[in-house]
This record gives C-alpha cells, structure tokens and sequence, in this order.
C-alpha cells in the first residue's frame, strides 16, 4: 500500500489522474487526508544539464509572467522588516529577486542554483552571490539567514520533508520562509492538463500540493507560524515562528517596480536579456498606466528594435527562429505599441498592423514555444479583436467582417493550434459586427 510522503496518511487513491505526454503515460496518486498529489513516475531530471533550460532562459529573464508578482511577494514582506539585511534564495534562478532585495532595500542574498546556464547568468552579469549548487547548509558557512524565499521549486523536490527541514536550520530562531508552488486545487478539472500543463511539467515536477499537504510540510518541518494563501492558480506561505498573517501580501507595487526596471536600465548593457527583460516591462506599464507619451519617448529612443514583417513571421517554422528576434517578448511589444498607436498618436491603420502582427507572432511562439507562452495566450486573441477594431474604424468593414467570422468560428489555417477564443471575447467581437453592421 502507498503511504502519502507529506501527512503519512494510507489512504491513497493510485492514479487519480492520469494522462500520456510525449509518449510516455504519467501516474499522480492522490492522498485522501490531505489531498496532497504526488507522482508514480520517478524521472529524474538534471538541472545541472538541461538543454531545453538553456534555451528558455532567454524568455525567463525577458518576460516570466510572474514576475511582478513574485517581487511585490518579496517587496511586502521586507517592507514590514526592515532590519533583515540577509537571506538565502533556494532556486534563484537568474537571480532576479535576489538582485531585487539589494537594489531596493539593501538586503544580501546568497543564491542557489543548479543549472549553470541561469547561476552564471546571475553572476556574471548581475554580480550576485550564487551558488551553482543544489540548497546545502554548508554552503552558508554557519551564517543565519534572517529570511530565506523559496519561489516554484518545492514541487521538483523528492523528499520536501527533509528539504524543508534544512532551510529552517540555516534560518535564525526568528527567520522567515516565502514560498510559492501551484496549488493543486484545480489539476482534477476535465482538461486540467492542458489548461495547467505548467503545473504538472511531466517528468520535472514531483509533487503537487493542495493547501492542508502543504500547511502539514511546514509544521513537521518544525515551522510553528505558518499563513498560506492562494493566489493565481499558486499556493504561497509564509513560515516562520511569530505571527505573519497580517502582511498584504499580494498588494501590488508599480511605483516601486518602475523605480527598480529604471535603476536596472541605467546600469545594464543594452542588448542583454537582463536589459530587454527590463525595458519590456517599464514600456508595459507604463502603456498601462496610460503614461503613453513616457513610452512614446522610450520607443522612439531605442535603435535595437527591428519589427519584422507578416512574411518574416509566418515563415517562421523552427523555435530556434525565434531567438533572431529582438527579444523573446517582441509579440507582447508589437501588442502594446499597437495601442500606442491607437489611444496616443491615433494613427489606426498602424495600429491595425501591429495588432495583426502580434497575433501572428504570438501565435507562432504558442505554436513553437508553449512553455514558456503563458502571456501571448492572454493577448493572442485580444490582438485580434482589436485588428478588427481597428479595421472598422478605418471604415475596412468588409475585411473586418471575414476577421471577425473567422474569429468567431475559429477558422482559419493557423488558428488551430491556439486554443478557442474566450466566449466574453466572441461575444465583444459580436457587439462591433453589430454595431458596424
Ligand atoms: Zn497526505
């Protein structure tokens, strides 16, 4: 009988989801008293040499998806503490949080990461503290870390128990753990593998927790005080031993993010990742914020930026292709220029070009590089609808009248690798047929 790794509970249900990828057919038991999943599969995966890490690390550093997220996590909880000068980031990645809690509030981090491609990234160009190695106390020379975070890394752990057990030992008595990993609450849905293949990265992630697997974690890993929420699909915790559930976790900070992409963008080589990473998301906030002249300025002041042709991109059929583009973000760059062009310098028929061309590249990356696509799947279709848009205010309504057929009816050649557009999408799609009729 199967025993479930985290609670020790028996009652175990073998194989309560099941599903094949890349020919292989992969197992998750379930645990009945904590609802903790786990895999049958035991892959083992090196990070040490991963070549399709190596590929990706490009779309990390220039667009994760979470990042924002992640920082304002960090920005919250240093905030309340300002006397934390040190702590540890076990699974840093490219380091970014780590160079986030020095930039802006002078905190040291030392860092721990496996796969050399992301540590020397952080090293070398960032001149972090990186460890290229997996979280080992004896890397922390008997220094007590006053916090340690812990982002998207305690799924790919076989044995969470004893890995948590060592972070609380390099904690001082008072130290504080942040950590996020998906929240498995939703991965029994019908299509849940496609909808949050992320989350269960067959052969990569191990475990995948619901919020009692991971609450019963942090205590037998001796954390008295723990507060988890859910968040976006992801479970994040604080553990400690005071008191931490008064903290507005998820508040998000914009003043204080643009302030860090702006310190970033002084000091960093244009043409690095890190640099394009940057710049991204300081002209999508801004467009955001609607500062559109701030970004008109930052557009017109870059001499990187080679915007490709509709030819160019559709004639793109290999992912390495993709990497002789400016940045792995330029489909999300063409969508919010697109709306530069519309709502400040109200020239439509640009707009209606760049949104056409954001569909079409975002499209392609979907198609190429699902993993690391998680953005363009939100805009794919938002670039649509508003290339339509657009053609209808430029009175083309007979040619946004076929877009917006095939929109609704999802037909098209190259439409069908993207998954369907939203119904609250079809429906606005609607609305402007009928109000252009
Ligand atoms: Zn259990």
């Amino acid at each position: 009988m199967r025993i479930c790794p985290i609670c020790t509970g028996n009652q175990v249900i073998d194989g309560a989801i099941r599903f094949d990828h890349g020919g292989l057919l992969f197992e998750l038991n379930q645990c009945l008293s904590c609802a903790h999943l786990f895999y049958v599969n035991t892959v083992e995966f090196n990070f040490r040499e991963d070549f399709v890490h190596k590929r990706s690390i490009r779309g990390y550093i220039e667009k994760i998806a979470d990042m924002e997220q992640t920082l304002s996590v960090v920005y919250n909880v240093l905030h309340e503490n300002p006397s934390w000068k040190l702590g540890t980031d076990i699974g840093c990645g490219v380091g970014i949080v780590m160079d986030f809690a020095f930039t802006m509030r002078q905190c040291r981090m030392i860092g721990f990461e496996p796969s050399p491609d992301y540590s020397e990234e952080g090293s070398n160009v960032l001149k972090l503290h990186v460890v290229p190695d997996y979280f080992d106390l004896k890397y922390l020379q008997g220094q007590y870390m006053d916090f340690a975070t812990c982002f998207q890394v305690l799924q790919l752990v076989s044995d969470p128990l004893t890995f948590l057990q060592e972070i609380k030992r390099g904690l001082k008595e008072d130290g504080v753990l942040i950590l996020s990993t998906p929240d498995n609450e939703k991965l029994k849905d019908d299509n849940a593998v496609s909808h949050y293949f992320s989350a269960f990265s067959p052969g990569v992630h191990r475990q995948l927790f619901s919020k009692e697997s991971l609450q019963a974690a942090l205590t037998s890993a001796g954390f008295t005080e723990t507060a988890i929420f859910r968040y976006n699909g992801h479970l994040f915790a604080l553990a400690g031993s005071k008191d931490l559930s008064d903290i507005d976790l998820f508040r998000l900070n914009p003043e204080v993010l643009t302030d860090y992409y702006i310190k970033k963008l002084r000091l960093l080589q244009p043409g690095s990742s890190y640099f394009n990473g940057f710049w991204y998301r300081l002209y999508r906030t801004k467009i955001d914020k609607g500062d559109y002249q701030d970004a008109f300025e930052m557009l017109t002041s870059v001499d990187w930026f080679d915007v490709w042709s509709a030819e160019e991109i559709n004639a793109i059929s290999k992912p390495e292709k993709l990497f002789e583009l400016n940045t792995a973000a330029d489909g999300i760059i063409y969508y919010y220029t697109a709306i530069l062009f519309l709502n400040h310098l109200h020239r439509v028929e640009y707009a209606e070009k760049f949104f056409e061309l954001s569909f079409y590249l975002c499209s392609k990356i979907i198609q190429l590089h699902p993993e690391v696509s998680t953005i363009e799947k939100d805009i794919v279709w938002l670039a649509k609808y508003h290339q339509i848009l657009a053609l209808y205010y430029q009175g083309k309504t007979q040619q946004a009248n076929l877009e917006a057929y095939q929109l609704r009816y999802h037909q098209k050649e190259f439409y069908n690798h993207i998954d369907h557009p939203p119904h609250d999408l079809i429906e606005k799609v609607v609305n402007l047929q009928e109000k252009y009729r």
